[in-house]
């Protein structure tokens, strides 16, 4: 980063163009702004309106109803355990407008959803937990994005 920042003032310096050298810093922020998505969807997530679940396995279920609720996707659980829950989601706002246009992300794109997930997942059942994108779409080439949301166990 901080290269990219002392070629930007040598461009000023210079009177060159320093654009090319602004998407190259938005590339080397990735991870932060990974993490920045990440917490932006969590804090959205926490003040969202569900219900307290108390068993782990009727979180799904109640998933199922608050994801289209609020419009953040279509969602399709793929698997349910005591420890995670694997879900698809597809049409959700990080993706939609990108999926199909061949445009292809390196990582995972959409932290904010995962975020999102982890922060419902929380205020539902009242534990820690931990959403990551396992597989997204705008890197498979498919339609949906993959999430795995991890409950941590004190
Ligand atoms: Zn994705």
């Amino acid at each position: 980063m901080s290269k990219i920042l002392s070629e930007m003032k040598k461009h000023l310096e210079e009177n060159k163009e320093i654009g090319d050298l602004k998407v190259g810093a938005l590339l080397a922020l990735g991870h932060q702004l990974e993490a920045i998505f990440y917490y932006l969807g969590h804090e959205l997530g926490t003040i969202l309106n569900v219900k307290r679940i108390k068993e782990v396995k009727d979180i799904p279920e109640e998933l199922k109803s608050i994801i289209p609720k609020y419009n953040i996707g279509d969602i399709i659980i793929t698997e349910s355990t005591d420890e995670i829950i694997s879900l698809k989601l597809k049409g959700h706002s990080s993706s939609k407008d990108l999926i199909g246009k061949d445009i292809k992300s390196k990582g995972n794109f959409c932290s904010f959803e995962a975020g999102m997930l982890a922060g419902i997942v929380e205020r539902m059942s009242n534990a820690h937990c931990f959403a990551q994108e396992v597989n997204c779409g705008l890197q498979t080439g498919g339609e949906a994005c993959e999430f795995m949301i991890v409950f941590q166990k004190d």
